[in-house]
C-alpha cells in the first residue's frame, strides 16, 4: 500500500525525481539529501511501511542481501574504508521519515564521523535481569 501523504511513497515510486542508484519491483536506492558522508544512500521499499515493526518477513529477507550488494559495489566504486548499515525506528532512535528505509552509509578514513556507540554503564546484575526480561518466560 501506498501513503499519500509520504514523501518516500512518492520517491520510491518515481512520481518525485530523485538520485535513484539501483531500482527493482519492490525497491529503489537513492542518495541521501543531506549525506552524512559522500555516497550517503538510501534503500526505499516501493511499499509503504512506517519501521521495521511494520515489516514482514518476506520484506526483511529481502533488505539485508540488497544491502550486501549495494554496500560492495558502492565500496567498489567510492572506494571507502569501511561501511555502516543503520536503520533507525521511531522518534527516540532517530527516525524522521516513517516509511521504512535503510541508511547505506560509505566510510573513510578521516571522514571525521564517530558512529560509535557509547556503554551505558551496567552492572552484571543489570545485564541478568534484562537478559531474563528479554529471554525469561
Ligand atoms: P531517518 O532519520 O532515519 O528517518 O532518515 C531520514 C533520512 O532521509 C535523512 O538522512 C534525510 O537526510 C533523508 N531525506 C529526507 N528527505 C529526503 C529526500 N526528499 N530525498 C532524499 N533523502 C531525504
Ligand atoms: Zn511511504
Amino acid at each position: 500500500m501506498r501513503d499519500e501523504n509520504c514523501i518516500f511513497c512518492k520517491i520510491a515510486s518515481g512520481e518525485i525525481p530523485s538520485r535513484t542508484l539501483y531500482e527493482d519491483e519492490e525497491f529503489r536506492v537513492i542518495l541521501d539529501l543531506n549525506p552524512a558522508t559522500r555516497g550517503h544512500a538510501l534503500i526505499l521499499p516501493k511499499e509503504h511501511y512506517r519501521n521495521l515493526y511494520e515489516i514482514d518477513d518476506s520484506m526483511a529477507s529481502k533488505v539485508l542481501p540488497l544491502a550486501r550488494r549495494m554496500a560492495v559495489t558502492m565500496t567498489k566504486k567510492l572506494h571507502c574504508d569501511g561501511f555502516n548499515v543503520i536503520q533507525n525506528n521511531n522518534e527516540v532512535a532517530g527516525q524522521t521519515v516513517f516509511h521504512f528505509h535503510v541508511h547505506l552509509i560509505p566510510r573513510y578514513k578521516d571522514d571525521g564521523h564517530s558512529l560509535v556507540m557509547r556503554p551505558c554503564g551496567m552492572t552484571a546484575e543489570a545485564l541478568d535481569t534484562v537478559r531474563d526480561e528479554i529471554a525469561g518466560e
